[in-house]
């Protein structure tokens, strides 16, 4: 009830509140007004505190995205300068200092010639689009049926209409129409699925043969672009087999076919890189997407980074045509200047550098957790990492999901379940001995859950 002092509603009113009217993102629909999120009060660092008190290790860093961590003083005074400076003007007809600046410093930061920025609301935007740009270049290369988009099994791109019909997470679609005509799929990639005895090098060619049988049979003429996560993240950090990226790359330029590379989450130190597709995985795409940690979650930005090759195949000085896309909230100082001051701190405190040196150790405590019997995979690269259950049921993934969540969630650390998957992607500031202290809760609670499984 409202404190009858201060007028102010308790926890318990909040979360009445909460339920009653707010629908949350992939929200239960058989528990309708039923559900219970943790409701977070405040945030330091690479932890959250939740409303009684109690503190939490980041270990999914928000939805991977507080690359600078909570609570930084110098964010908040750029924010706030730029809100009383200038908080609005319309992208559509005027510029402004911060968003020139990131747009420049985005364009430096790209591989290859990705000059041209274009900024969005968040990841599904920047997806739908590169998505809209693949099709206005065919249309204006007269070449109209050349559109379908090949994307893969477990990939996920967003949660807009033509971003969730590139997504390749069957559950994410349950009961929602999806544009299927527009897309095809590759199965999944990930080498854990390999079958008995088969080498990582053979997966790699196989998977790299789906995409050429894939083209032979629906017509590269037919295909305007392929989309791919470098590391498949909310489909449970699928790390593709080495060299399938490069291999993939290939075949793509030789077929004409536009390679997008999502890097929503790997973009911005996740990798150790401003960008992975070039530096780790040694290929320059067509189209590259950001945002999560852009901003680090301050403030919500994404960004659709298309190469000046493809620029140039959109325009032409005698067809006066617009490109029609674009949002109220595209290229928002406010938004902007957050992106920039979160650039400059990851720059100062050498936060690629650091999560270069932290990720050997990150790695290799993550690998660790191969001892327990009920850890069926580990994976990851960078500051990355899953742990896959090896329940062989879809019930007894959820429960063995659910129970290291609950052993979690008791001892201190978030983990984020994907059904039997507990996904890591803390912030970029977390030091050696707190990548320590969250591997040590994980391994009380597994040891927990082990025994519990096992009574
Ligand atoms: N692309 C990838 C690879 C993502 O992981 C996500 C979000 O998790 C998105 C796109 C969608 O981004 P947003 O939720 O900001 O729209």
């Amino acid at each position: 009830a409202l404190d009858t002092q201060t007028n102010q509603p308790d926890t318990a009113d909040l979360h009445d509140w909460d339920r009653t009217h707010q629908l949350h993102p992939w929200a239960a629909m058989d528990d309708w007004r039923g559900y219970d999120h943790m409701m977070v009060d405040s945030a330091k660092g690479i932890y959250l505190w939740d409303a009684s008190g109690k503190r939490f290790i980041d270990g999914p860093g928000g939805m991977w995205c507080v690359q600078i961590g909570y609570g930084r003083q110098e964010m908040a005074d750029a924010i706030a300068a730029q809100v009383m400076t200038l908080p609005y003007t319309s992208p559509w007809t005027t510029v402004t200092e911060p968003s020139a600046i990131l747009a420049k410093k985005i364009a430096d930061m790209a591989p290859g010639d990705l000059n041209n920025v274009f900024f969005t609301t968040g990841g599904s935007t920047a997806v739908d689009t590169a998505i809209r740009t693949v099709h206005f270049m065919n249309n204006r290369l007269g070449r109209p049926d050349k559109k379908i988009v090949i994307a893969r099994e477990k990939g996920y791109h967003g949660s807009t209409y033509l971003a969730s019909s590139v997504t390749g997470k069957e559950r994410d679609k349950s009961r929602f129409d999806v544009e299927s005509r527009l897309v095809r799929f590759l199965p999944d990639v990930n080498p854990y699925r390999r079958r008995d005895g088969q080498s990582v090098q053979d997966w790699c060619d196989e998977k790299v043969a789906d995409l050429e049988n894939m083209i032979a049979e629906v017509g590269a003429e037919n295909i305007g672009a392929f989309i791919a996560e470098p590391i498949l993240c909310s489909g449970g950090v699928i790390v593709p087999p080495e060299g399938y990226h490069k291999r993939t790359h290939e075949i793509c330029r030789a077929h004409d076919i536009l390679y997008i590379s999502d890097e929503v989450v790997t973009g911005f130190g996740r990798l150790g890189h401003w960008f992975a597709s070039q530096e780790v995985f040694g290929i320059t795409p067509d189209i590259i997407t950001c945002a999560k940690g852009l901003t680090s979650g301050y403030l919500p930005l994404g960004a659709c980074i298309i190469s000046d090759a493809v620029m140039e195949r959109m325009t032409d000085p005698d067809d006066s045509v617009l490109f029609a896309n674009g949002y109220t909230y595209s290229a928002h100082p406010v938004c902007c200047i957050a992106a920039l001051k979160n650039i400059e701190i990851i720059e100062n405190e050498g936060l690629l550098e650091h999560v270069r040196e932290v990720a050997p150790h990150f790695q290799a405590r993550l690998q660790a957790l191969r001892k327990f019997d009920i850890v069926g995979d580990v994976r990851g690269m960078g500051l990355l990492g899953c742990i896959e259950g090896s329940a062989r049921t879809l019930a007894g993934e959820r429960r063995l999901g659910a129970m290291l969540d609950e052993a979690c969630e008791e001892m201190g650390l978030l983990v984020r379940p994907l059904i039997n998957m507990a996904v890591f992607s803390p912030p970029l500031i977390i030091t050696r001995a707190e990548i320590d202290e969250m591997f040590d809760i994980l391994e009380r609670a597994l040891e927990q859950v082990q025994a519990q499984l096992s009574a």
